[in-house]
């Protein structure tokens, strides 16, 4: 059994991580279009620096809860067949102990380099601005996927999709796409798709399971049913049927 899960601002949320609010289109007080796009990058360099170093600073004093542990823990027994897409640019899945993942969005932890290209690790400020490690250059900005650019690994992630027979969203709002299609394309290559979120969201395609409440308690008791599952299938040497 192949295993898709994409993970959002839901899962982090419960960490003390603060999140963007569509609502009100601000993110800790700041207009998203100022502090989340090329052009307000453009605009005010400065100010988009010291905003990602407050939250990379932030990220480090928050630790993962108990639905990224679940996650690490169902890694643990499928292994490769395990891939996790995250949308979140902090480190709670690699701190749990998840390896098979993919940062769409970019990591915190990272800086990129306008001039070279470079993604060295980055826990440091970026204001005032250091040199490149890679070309020397004081052009590093945030590693993170701004609202215009291009997410990371869509190859991969479609690569998984097709080939998954279990895709899950945990704790994202499906409003923002690419990812806001996943379950749908999962669903029409044949997966079971399940949602694990605090509200049922505005699905494109309904979910074959759809579960309301904290990912912290929904996500390890959905990681029991499908080890039990696993267990089942090993004893009996015959696989369960999907559907
Ligand atoms: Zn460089």
């Amino acid at each position: 059994m192949r295993i898709v899960v994409l993970t959002g601002a839901g899962i982090s949320a419960e960490s003390g991580v603060p999140t963007f609010r569509d609502a009100d289109g601000l993110w800790e007080g700041h207009d998203v279009d100022d502090v989340a796009t090329p052009e307000g990058f453009a605009r005010d360099p400065d100010l988009v620096q010291r905003f990602y170093d407050a939250r990379r600073r932030a990220v480090a004093s928050v630790v993962p809860n108990a639905a990224h542990r679940a996650l690490a823990r169902l890694e643990g027994a499928f292994g490769e067949d395990l891939l996790v897409v995250t949308q979140n640019v902090d480190d709670l899945h690699e701190r749990a102990g998840t390896s098979n993942l993919v940062h769409m969005h970019g990591e915190l932890r990272r800086a990129l380099c306008a001039g070279c290209g470079a993604r060295p690790v980055w826990d440091a400020d970026l204001e005032p601005r250091p040199p490149c490690p890679a070309c020397g250059e004081r052009m590093l900005r945030p590693d993170v996927v701004w609202f215009g650019e291009m997410p990371y690994e869509l190859d991969r992630i479609e690569q998984a999709l097709a080939a998954c027979d279990v895709f899950a969203s945990i704790g994202t709002s499906g409003a923002v796409y690419p990812a806001a299609g996943y379950a749908a394309l999962a669903a029409a290559w044949g997966a079971w798709t399940v949602e694990l979120n605090l509200e049922p969201s505005d699905a494109l395609v309904p979910f074959d399971d759809a579960r309301s409440g904290r990912a912290g308690e929904l996500v390890p008791a959905w990681v029991e049913e499908l080890l039990a599952t696993r267990n089942e299938e090993e004893s009996t040497g015959a696989p369960t049927e999907r559907d």
